[in-house]
């Protein structure tokens, strides 16, 4: 039988524990497990770094809810991206990265990977004909971003992993912006699907984590011998706050999308708003393709203050509800100029951030307090 996605998100790897009948999986906050007799291990658990139940518990949901074979379950999301360049590439491997990729991503690659001998091309991904050009025949990956941060460009995943299946090469997909619940980019044709489960699928900005997830033998092999032998793994109880976290993921989500249509809808009647940038919005350039492949649009909004870079500052520093921090995807709200903030490695190169974008992390708080709180900030 096939079940919803709240129900996944709810039940799959959290049967109730065999033992004692304990319906949420308990923490098993332990480094290593007795075995019967020399090479017996009890249930295959040997030690936490290879295995762990909780961990296993975060990881079967994570699979389920992204219509997976296999999750991997890492420290942090870039942990996790870094476990999937050693898994699956090699030197003088050449990578097709999103001209506007989150900074971390864009730092792994540019000063982590390149000294390890993988060259990368950062592309408009919105532009198919430029990420053909950009191909080499040592191109083995295309690292998609979608909705990207913070510009919430939209790339068509259904497109792009048929341009990288082309000529081989692998289409990971970061769909943290989106969380599971708005896209699965996996039925969409995606090799890998990256989270930073910091964000939407934690949902509460309480834990650090990421996540690989995969359906191809191959891949699911290369991942969890990478995974053990490299060890930036999710400890059980980080494993443990994010599986709560999914459970209520999509009501969170719809809420998400609903405060933040109402305030881009509220931001694109204000004049200290010069533009505003919300894939929900008709004007957003990649609003079809968007509407094709998620449910909704997500709760995360930037915009462009009419009085430039100070002005934008200004803003970031005078709202109550909405606290300057950087992270997003909790249930309160944030905000903060990614120029100065998130973004500052970006400084200097391609991927550089206008320096009046503010980016707006919209929670599921009352939406009138939040419009009233932006009011106030705007004024
Ligand atoms: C935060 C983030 C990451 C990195 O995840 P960490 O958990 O901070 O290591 C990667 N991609 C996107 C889109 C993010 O927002």
């Amino acid at each position: 039988m096939t079940h919803g996605f709240e129900t996944l998100a709810i039940h799959a790897g959290q049967d109730p524990e065999a033992r004692t009948g304990a319906v949420v999986p308990p923490i098993f906050q332990t480094s290593t497990y007795a075995q019967d007799a020399v090479g017996s291990p009890r249930l295959g658990y040997e030690y936490s770094r290879s295995g762990n139940p909780t961990r296993d518990a975060l990881q079967e949901c994570l699979a389920a809810i992204e219509g997976g074979r296999r999750a991997f379950a890492f420290a942090s999301g870039l942990a996790a991206e870094d476990t999937l360049l050693r898994a699956v590439l090699r030197p003088g491997d050449h990578v097709i990265i999103p001209d506007d990729a989150y900074g971390g991503t864009f730092r792994l690659f540019a000063k982590v990977a390149e000294r390890w001998g993988l060259s990368w091309s950062a592309v408009d991904l919105t532009d198919v004909d430029m990420v053909r050009t950009a191909m080499t025949p040592h191109t083995r990956m295309i690292w998609v971003e979608t909705p990207t941060n913070p510009l919430l460009s939209i790339a068509d995943i259904a497109v792009l992993a048929a341009v990288a299946h082309e000529r081989e090469a692998l289409l990971v997909v970061d769909n943290t912006f989106a969380s599971p619940y708005l896209q699965q980019p996996l039925a969409l044709g995606a090799d890998v699907v990256v989270h930073s489960t910091t964000k939407y699928l934690g949902g509460h900005s309480d834990v650090v984590g990421g996540a690989l997830i995969a359906s191809d033998a191959e891949l699911i092999e290369q991942i969890g011998f990478h995974q053990n032998a490299m060890g930036a793994i999710n400890g059980p109880f980080d494993a443990w706050l994010t599986l709560r976290g999914v459970k209520t993921l999509g009501v969170r989500m719809d809420r998400h999308c609903d405060n933040a249509e109402k305030i881009a809808e509220y931001l694109t009647r204000q004049s200290a708003v010069s533009q505003v940038i919300y894939p929900g919005l008709e004007s957003h350039p990649g609003h079809d393709v968007a509407a094709k492949q998620m449910r909704r649009y997500g709760g995360m909004i930037s915009f462009r203050a009419a009085g430039g870079p100070e002005a934008a500052e200004r803003i970031c520093n005078s709202t109550k509800l909405f606290v300057l921090a950087e992270s997003l995807g909790g249930v309160e709200s944030l905000i903060e100029h990614p120029g100065r903030m998130t973004h500052a490695s970006t400084a200097g190169s391609p991927l550089e951030v206008p320096a009046d974008l503010v980016r707006l992390s919209v929670g599921i708080e009352t939406v009138d307090d939040l419009l009233a709180d932006l009011e106030a900030a705007l004024r």
